[in-house]
């Protein structure tokens, strides 16, 4: 008892890591908060603009001016060369996509996918990116119909504009990673547009750090009336589509179904959304999508990326995926007027402020714990680009969240989360670090900071590396 009243003195005598960040967070929102600069009214007209193209379904007009997804992903190109003629062209703008043969389901003949994509390139650590993207292709109830009408302004047109609106306002600054805009055909057809994507990064040698997947970010009520305007929804895997028998034998002996990069990624989103108790906050959804249902994360989560999907906390089934019509006095199809801007306006505030944190974060490190036969534990933290600091974070076996402050040792003493790196920053050799507690009870999980600004937490167990498995995991 005395132990742990020497120990809450010495609490409110030192600034502690959840202090810290609730610091980081408020000087954020005082200072330089792109989050405020989302506008409304671009929002508005850019989604008036892509419902204006008829439909964007990835089977429609590849050739017309006007109508169906050529002209949509033409027009998406030429807005993503507008934005970067502002930013002195600091955004590289691609076509990223090739023809996709007929696989007896969506696609029926030879089809051209085409993704608009645009590359603001990091100024230190051109090759970790974050991607945030949307589904741009729209469609009605049947889905191979490329020629009637569909507006797909919910879905996905709401991703599509807060996509482009990222781009407008994080293209103003400058990050040490690199940022890829992504607008995505091909999803309704099998998610081809994402799974293109997730092979040209791997092509080009990237690292991915995480990818917010936006897929119908515009409505906050059912069509049961049920209604949900502060919550968006977060989906998160729990076991790794790139799992493989191995993995899967030291996770049931070790542990690591609940701590799969994306799962952290979801667990350090809730908790950066908390920060502003005036936005939009994070349900986190621990599975990968909805039920029976898919996104454009999945194509990253199988090639072992840190993915996941930002949605509507309510669904309404009436405006998604419906031919455009009038029954029973219902009135069905995804139309711009069954947008609810504000929401829009909210969630992409909170992609906007992620982004811009992660941006500026390192790689979470790779980590693993010796804990076998002794009272501590041994961490092995691999060092990162970036980083001055590294961050423990602990929890029980059984509980959901990383603790907002750490226990206090076995043997009741303090001990502090943070370490620096003494040596060589750029050497890669991986450095050691004992903490005072008993492995075998705790899940452990570290992230890296620079100065103030700290990555997700990667865990300690076998799979809780940010990197795909086909890079040999480190030991
Ligand atoms: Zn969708």
């Amino acid at each position: 008892m005395i132990r742990r009243l020497a120990l809450i003195a010495l609490v409110a005598a030192t600034p502690l890591a959840a202090d810290d960040h609730a610091h980081d967070a408020a000087s954020h929102a005082a200072g330089d908060d792109p989050g405020l600069e989302i506008s409304q009214e671009r929002l508005r007209a850019d989604m008036d603009t892509i419902v204006g193209f008829g439909t964007r379904h990835t089977l429609s007009a590849q050739d017309h001016p006007t109508r169906g997804v050529g002209a949509a992903v033409d027009w998406a190109l030429a807005e993503f060369g507008r934005i970067s003629e502002s930013c002195n062209s600091c955004l590289e703008v691609e076509a990223v996509g090739r023809v996709v043969e007929p696989d007896g389901r969506r696609i029926p003949e030879p089809t051209l996918i085409r993704n608009a994509v645009a590359i603001q390139r990091g100024t230190e650590r051109p090759d970790e990116v974050i991607i945030v993207q949307a589904h741009y292709d729209s469609r009605v109830t049947d889905p191979l119909n490329g020629t009637d009408d569909a507006p797909g302004a919910n879905d996905d047109g709401s991703g599509s504009v807060m996509v482009l609106e990222a781009a407008r306002i994080l293209s103003q600054r400058e990050y040490p990673s690199t940022i890829i805009y992504a607008l995505l055909t091909g999803e309704e057809q099998g998610l081809y547009g994402a799974g293109i994507l997730a092979d040209w990064v791997t092509e080009q040698g990237m690292t991915v750090k995480a990818v917010l997947n936006n897929d119908m970010i515009g409505n906050s009520c059912g069509a049961d009336g049920y209604c949900e305007p502060d919550v968006v929804r977060v989906f998160s895997e729990g076991l790794r589509a790139d799992s493989t028998e191995q993995l899967r034998a030291r996770q049931r002996r070790f542990g690591g179904e609940n701590d799969a990069p994306g799962r952290n990624l979801s667990r350090w989103l809730a908790g950066f959304a908390a920060q502003y108790p005036e936005g939009i906050q994070v349900r986190q959804i621990w599975r990968t999508d909805r039920m029976g249902r898919g996104g454009d994360q999945i194509p990253f989560l199988d090639r072992g990326y840190p993915a996941v999907r930002v949605t509507v906390a309510v669904e309404d089934y009436d405006h998604q995926h419906q031919d455009l019509r009038t029954e029973d006095g219902t009135k069905y199809g995804d139309t711009v007027d069954e947008i609810d801007f504000t929401y829009l306006t909210r969630a992409s505030r909170l992609n906007v402020r992620a982004l811009d944190y992660l941006a500026r974060a390192p790689m979470p490190p790779s980590v693993t714990a010796d804990a076998a036969v002794r009272v501590d534990t041994e961490l092995t933290v691999h060092p990162v680009a970036g980083a001055d600091t590294y961050r423990i974070h602990v929890r029980r076996t059984d509980e959901p969240h990383w603790r907002e402050q750490v226990p206090e040792g076995s043997r009741g003493e303090s001990w502090d989360p943070v370490f620096g790196l003494i040596r060589d920053p750029a050497s890669q050799a991986p450095h050691r670090h004992t903490i005072p507690l008993r492995g075998d009870d705790w899940l452990i999980g570290v992230s890296a900071c620079s100065g103030a600004i700290c990555s997700p937490v990667a865990s300690a167990v076998p799979g809780g590396a940010f990197a795909p498995l086909a890079e040999p995991e480190s030991e």
